[in-house]
């Protein structure tokens, strides 16, 4: 069956919440979904799809800013998610799903959601969501208790609401009475790699059945949210569309996990407490929604001038060299870490070169005002202070590149400690080379490589300009950005920064 478009009813008021990982500040404003504008579902038809989709697709109907169509794996696979925001697996057999889905089936729902699209997922789409089976996505960090009998039966249970809960999915009070069939009893799985989930409601009562335990269900997590990537996951264990009363809960959970792509997921700050600040201008995958690629028309290319390609491995490295330092030094860095497609902006550019549209732009200049707000915080409250701008490059994969426009972006250095600071015995480059690193310029001889003399930012927020600090642009081979060998990489350059910042900080600051 497919559905046409639909349209009717009111807006529901969607409120954006923000859920915020461990390492991320997060800014507070919404780009991705206007109000006003409409949201595109995808909801998944296939096996294992209980008839009672009819119960969600009718609810969907009740909000005229959401138009709804019916995915098939067929359609997934070739990728036609594209063109949708949220996708939702309904409730009937979640293990039937995944496996009418397939492995790139999974993957392609589990890429849409990573690079920013919206996943709710009711009764069976929770147990797909969860991260408890070899057949489910992945994407929520939640597992399922007693997996054994998840046969428990079916009736009104009630829940126990929380506020995020009750304000993001229109659920009207603290305790409320919802039908449940069978959808999984969620708690936290703890797995490093995915974000913890929010509770938004947990069972309060629970349904009993003969040969199921009781005393299992209460307090159990019933609505979980949570982040992938870019993207937004909902799942919800019983079934607010087949409960009287509650028609406006599918509705406002798709407005929800419409709500991707704030800033804080396309750019990453954090605001910390040492004297280093990394940027991580072009790793980034993510496509910035509603907005086409840079074309460049008129620019030139190449060196300052306009290019697309992003420096893969290096959004990673970056965060990996932000934790190695927590590790090593007392306090964290800050850091500024693009997670967008270097096709959309180029942070390393002026803005006249970085972005072609408006929504571009106001990302843009966040990225620039959380750097100044790090470099400006670092020149008042430390004696030193360091700048790492962390790229790649493609020209020898075994070989880091220096880029300080020849010493000018670490001119502060440079004046306090001499030359053999930048380039000599106590230079960031020949800790790195103790190390067994192969750079360039090697630390005593020779002149920056042309075309990786140092960008925009070190440019901008280095040491010669009145506001800037110590920066210092770090051009990393492919062999350096491997995912096989970031830890290693990390706490080599974790190292070697903690090294020469001893060096640094035994200097009698001679600015300011
Ligand atoms: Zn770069």
């Amino acid at each position: 069956m497919r559905l046409p478009a639909m349209s009717n009813f009111v807006n529901s008021t969607c409120r954006c919440i923000l859920l915020i990982g461990v390492l991320l500040i997060a800014a507070s404003r919404s780009l991705a979904q206007q109000p006003g504008e409409t949201i595109h579902v995808a909801v998944y038809e296939g096996d294992g799809v209980s008839r009672t989709v009819t119960e969600v697709l009718k609810d969907l109907q009740t909000d005229d800013t959401i138009e709804v169509a019916r995915i098939s794996t067929d359609q997934i696979l070739k990728d036609e998610l594209g063109s949708f925001e949220v996708i939702m697996f309904a409730g009937g057999s979640g293990s039937k799903q995944a496996n009418s889905l397939g492995a790139d089936g999974r993957e392609k729902v589990r890429r849409f959601v990573r690079d920013g699209g919206g996943y709710v997922g009711i009764c069976a789409g929770a147990y797909l969501a969860s991260a408890d089976y070899d057949w489910s996505l992945n994407i929520l960090d939640a597992k399922v208790l007693d997996r054994k009998h998840w046969a428990r039966g079916f009736g009104d249970v009630e829940l126990s609401v929380h506020s995020t809960g009750r304000d993001s999915l229109a659920l009207p009070a603290e305790r409320t009475t919802v039908y449940y069939h069978q959808g999984p009893l969620l708690a936290p799985a703890g797995k490093p790699e995915l974000d913890d989930y929010e509770e938004w409601a947990s069972f309060a009562t629970e349904v009993t059945k003969d040969g199921v335990p009781g005393g299992v269900m209460s307090g159990k997590t019933a609505i979980a949210a949570g982040r992938f990537g870019a993207g937004r996951v909902l799942a919800i264990s019983p079934h607010p569309e087949r409960t009287a009363g509650l028609d406006s809960v599918v509705p406002a959970a798709v407005h929800w996990a419409a709500q991707q792509a704030d800033r804080s997921d396309l750019v990453i700050f954090q605001q910390g407490d040492l004297p280093i600040v990394i940027s991580a201008p072009h790793g980034g995958t993510l496509r910035f929604p509603g907005v086409e690629a840079r074309k460049g028309e008129g620019l030139k290319g190449g060196g300052a001038g306009f290019r697309a390609l992003r420096d893969g491995g290096t959004e990673e490295l970056a965060l990996e060299v932000a934790r190695q330092l927590a590790a090593r030094m007392n306090g964290k860095p800050s850091f500024t870490i693009s997670r967008v497609h270097r096709r959309y902006i180029d942070f390393n550019r002026p803005a006249n070169i970085a972005v072609e549209s408006e929504k571009t732009r106001v990302v843009y200049d966040q990225y620039h005002a959380e750097l100044d707000a790090a470099v400006r915080a670092v020149r008042e409250k430390h004696p030193t202070g360091l700048l790492i701008d962390i790229h790649g490059q493609g020209a020898s994969a075994s070989t880091v590149f220096r880029g300080t426009k020849n010493g000018l972006t670490v001119s502060g250095i440079k004046s306090q400690g001499g030359e053999q600071y930048v380039t000599g015995s106590k230079s960031l480059l020949a800790f790195l080379k103790g190390r067994g690193w192969k750079v360039h310029p090697d630390p005593f001889d020779g002149k920056e490589q042309s075309g990786y003399t140092g960008g925009y930012i070190v440019q901008t927020y280095g040491s010669h300009q009145p506001h800037g600090i110590d920066a210092i642009q770090l051009e990393f081979g492919a062999d350096y950005r491997k995912a096989a060998v970031r830890v290693r990489v990390a706490q080599e350059l974790a190292d070697s920064i903690a090294e020469y910042f001893e060096h640094l900080q035994s200097l009698k600051p001679k600015l300011k």
